[in-house]
């Protein structure tokens, strides 16, 4: 039968993980933590276990853990979104982004992007019947392009992703980009996925702007965020999506017929989890100092560093290093220097050779030094 996503193959992390396993390499690739996550946690799930949770929660969530997204957001950012109709947990940012999308995008309507972009909005973009349109960032410093972005509006305009701090560039929006495109969207009843998976990986005293902090903004907005991420449990796959009363309830005539739920132990766990706030509040400087000690290791070699504002991502320009494609590069660093990194052009659409790299320092200080001694020869 003709494919529903005929470009579509194997994700470049699960490519780069493999490609690294096989030939040993330091995993600095697909973004996830080789540390364990609080056993504080782990107790958490394993209490909620042996309590009996263990059946179908609500459909929504379980009410402790809306409860306390509700609270966790009302205490960051100031909006309080009602727990019982205003947010939702999912299976992860993941099936929280494909949910909304399906929810909202009818077939033929358009939906801007912002390139680079994370990998799965395309393909779910299409599996809606949408139509993506791909408007650049800037190109170098990865600021938001109000003017293209206004260019691309259109009356077929549907909806609009954005994604702070940004996968892969580790960029984070500033209040003032977060105001501008609350100005330029007042006039449109264009949607809004804002995508927030790095929430708590912000640098420098950075803060971290949500949508939700921007009333014209929240107001259109399906706010994800992810535990996996947050937590370092990316296998968990458990997030929320926050959002307005009328777009919620859209979102659940999916999600009750997408997942209906999401496991019941490790929502009454995090639920638990999240009472003690110092348990996400102190995640800016854990993950800091491991910024700055991936970057301290590079600062003499010829991969040149560019700006890491948030999330868990370092970019380098290789071109000093090598004349090979940023794709070519990672499969040979891998095979060759034993360090496995993500090519930048898997992020665009039309594959743009930037001559880029990333690599993730979510990874013990040790994993960090044994890449870096590799990176270094260079
Ligand atoms: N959005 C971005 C920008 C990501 O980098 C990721 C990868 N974790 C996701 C969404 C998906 O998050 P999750 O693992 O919670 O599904
Ligand atoms: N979000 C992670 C990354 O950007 C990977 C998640 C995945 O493998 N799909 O590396």
């Amino acid at each position: 039968f003709p494919s529903k996503l005929p470009a579509v193959g194997t994700t470049i992390f699960s490519v780069m993980s493999a490609l690294a396993a096989e030939h040993q390499a330091v995993n600095l690739g697909q973004g996830f933590p080789d540390f364990a996550c609080d056993p504080a946690l782990i107790d958490a799930v394993h209490q909620a276990m042996q309590a009996g949770h263990n059946q179908y929660p609500p459909m929504p969530g379980v009410p402790a853990l809306r409860q306390a997204v509700s609270r966790k957001i009302a205490a960051q950012h100031g909006r309080t979104y009602h727990p019982d109709s205003e947010i939702t947990i999912t299976a992860g940012a993941t099936q929280g982004i494909l949910t909304a999308i399906l929810a909202c995008v009818h077939p033929g309507d358009e939906v801007i992007v912002l390139d680079p972009c994370y990998d799965s909005y395309i393909p779910n973009i299409l599996l809606a019947g949408g139509v993506p349109v791909r408007v650049p960032l800037t190109p170098g410093t990865f600021r938001p392009d109000f003017g293209k972005i206004s260019a691309a509006i259109t009356a077929r305009t549907r909806l609009l992703i954005i994604n702070t701090p940004h996968n892969p560039s580790a960029t984070v929006w500033s209040a003032e980009e977060m105001r501008t495109l609350e100005e330029l969207l007042a006039p449109t009843d264009v949607l809004l996925i804002s995508d927030e998976v790095y929430e708590h990986m912000v640098f420098d005293g950075a803060e971290h702007q949500s949508a939700a902090r921007f009333p014209g903004l929240a107001a259109r907005a399906f706010i994800n965020s992810s535990f996996g991420k947050t937590f370092h449990v990316t296998g968990w796959k458990v997030g929320s999506v926050a959002a307005p009363a009328a777009l919620t309830a859209e979102f659940r005539k999916v999600h009750q017929f997408n997942v209906f739920t999401v496991n019941t132990p490790m929502q009454h766990g995090l639920a638990n989890y999240l009472a003690d706030p110092q348990r996400y509040l102190g995640l800016p400087a854990f993950y800091q100092a491991k910024r700055d000690l991936f970057r301290a290791g590079l600062a003499g070699s010829r991969l040149k560093l560019m700006p890491c504002t948030g999330s868990f991502f370092q970019c380098v320009d290789i071109s000093a290093v090598s004349d090979l494609s940023e794709a070519d590069f990672c499969l040979w660093l891998t095979r060759e220097i034993g360090v496995a990194a993500i090519p930048l052009s898997a992020f665009y659409g039309d594959g743009f050779d930037q001559r880029v790299v990333r690599f993730c320092f979510a990874k013990e200080d040790a994993t960090l030094h044994a890449a870096l001694e590799r990176l270094r020869k260079l």
